[in-house]
């Protein structure tokens, strides 16, 4: 759930980052850092606790480019030696994920005298120090595949002035380059004022920003094309539009989203899926629906089992996508996997998603932002269009995905022939109903208050 942050630039990069991690915030975290350029060597400011205090302590701090981290912890505990940005040696770096075999890392390396923190953050740092002498790119080359695990990593070395290096092996990572400089973070929310358009840094592949603009090198240090995707502005406008709380705000935006969710699959009172270009030839030869997906959108899942169990006749499981591999499940060409995740970034349901492709299944999946990683994975996605949302307690997210899934339960049960033509177009004729119907309980609001 961390949040990365990197800029380098004409403006005062302090700024950039304190406001990055501000918009970061909403993913919840525990500690908050920064590391920016003072001449050619790093200088960390970091604390556990809010990005408020780390701002407090960052007044009159002032350069060109750094790099920041919201933290959430997974090895040593919360308080300010943890937090990030780590520095080991020349190498100063915030991660996000898990470096699994950090343990044998500090041994094979001979880190452990000198390792100030409990994180497996630092190791990698301590890694990648080793192989530094003076390039940078064979050492996070050599560092990286040493590491097994998960990371998104923004680095900078001291001697390597505004200079910025990032790899990463499943947690995202998305760059874009601005009028005055070249952003980075882990969360296109964070780089929506910056840019028009910007792009998902691929793995096994280095970026190096610089403050004219952002280059791609591959492992063997070919440049890299990258892909450059429009940034969806639904998306990056998180404003509270005069609620009190995000949530609120999100609870009140329902009736128009889910009827916006519907409305653009549904063709003659029928369900439809040439929106998402998706035809009815997907779902041949489908005898099994196993839904993978983690919390809230876990229980959409549970929605969408009942439903299609019980309206479609196919068999359907449910599985909380960090469990999907360790069950051994029954997967062959049959089997259509379902994932639901709101950002499209839940770590477990795209490791769960790459599995299940590996085993030869087909993969639909129901997200809210576009080009995620799991969008991006899947065969094909199905867009909720709910629009950004900050609350960490799901409402609109949730309820998207819910109709979504009623949408496919109907077209499921047409295509399997379970029910008949008019008894389609009553279900949906009754679905369209339900904004409505939402909207009449929200008017209650005060009462329900
Ligand atoms: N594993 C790292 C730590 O515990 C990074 C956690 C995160 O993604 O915030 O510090």
């Amino acid at each position: 759930m961390c949040g990365i942050i990197a800029y380098t630039g004409k403006s005062n990069a302090t700024g950039i980052l304190l406001k990055g991690l501000k918009t970061l915030e909403y993913r919840g975290y525990d500690s908050a850092g920064i590391a920016v350029f003072n001449d050619d060597k790093s200088k960390i400011i970091k604390n556990a606790g809010r990005v408020e205090k780390l701002a407090n302590a960052c007044k009159n701090i002032v350069s060109g480019s750094g790099i920041g981290h919201t933290r959430w912890a997974t090895h040593g505990e919360v308080n300010d030696t943890n937090s990030h940005p780590h520095k080991f040696g020349r190498v100063t770096l915030v991660h996000n994920g898990i470096i699994e075999n950090y343990k044998e890392l500090a041994q094979e390396f001979d880190l452990n005298n000198s390792l100030i923190s409990q994180t497996d953050s630092e190791i990698a740092a301590g890694v990648i120090n080793s192989f530094f002498d003076t390039d940078p790119y064979s050492a996070i080359i050599n560092a990286v595949s040493k590491f097994k695990g998960t990371y998104a990593l923004a680095i900078m070395f001291d001697g390597i002035k505004d200079t910025v290096f990032a790899v990463r092996s499943v947690s995202p990572i998305v760059i874009c380059k601005g009028d005055d400089g070249t952003y980075l973070s882990s969360d296109i929310i964070a780089l929506g004022e910056y840019c028009k358009r910007y792009f998902v840094l691929d793995e096994n592949t280095i970026a190096v920003l610089k403050p004219d603009g952002v280059k791609a090198f591959d492992f063997k240090m070919n440049e890299a094309e990258v892909s450059l995707l429009d940034l969806d502005y639904h998306m990056v406008k998180a404003e509270k539009n005069g609620y009190p709380f995000f949530m609120e705000k999100e609870i009140a935006e329902q009736p128009k989203v889910i009827e916006n969710a519907l409305k653009s699959r549904i063709n003659n009172n029928l369900p439809d899926f040439s929106y998402d270009d998706i035809d009815d030839s997907f779902f041949d030869n489908i005898n099994k629906i196993s839904f993978i997906a983690c919390g809230t959108a876990m229980h959409a899942c549970l929605i969408g089992k009942e439903l299609i169990n019980f309206m479609a006749r196919i068999p359907c499981d449910v599985f909380l996508a960090s469990e999907y591999m360790y069950s051994n499940p029954v997967i062959d060409k049959g089997t259509l996997i379902i994932c639901i995740s709101q950002s499209g970034e839940t770590i477990d349901t795209l490791e769960a998603l790459k599995f299940a492709k590996r085993s030869g299944a087909k993969s639909l999946s129901i997200i809210n932002v576009k080009n995620s990683s799991i969008a991006r994975e899947s065969d094909r996605v199905i867009y909720t269009n709910a629009g950004t949302e900050i609350a960490v307690a799901s409402t609109k997210a949730y309820t998207t995905q819910v109709a979504v899934l009623y949408l496919i339960c109907a077209k499921l049960a047409e295509l399997k022939g379970k029910l008949s033509k008019s008894e389609i177009v009553k279900f949906i004729t009754e679905l369209q109903k339900i904004p409505e119907a939402v909207k009449s309980v929200l008017d209650r609001k005060e009462e329900i208050h």
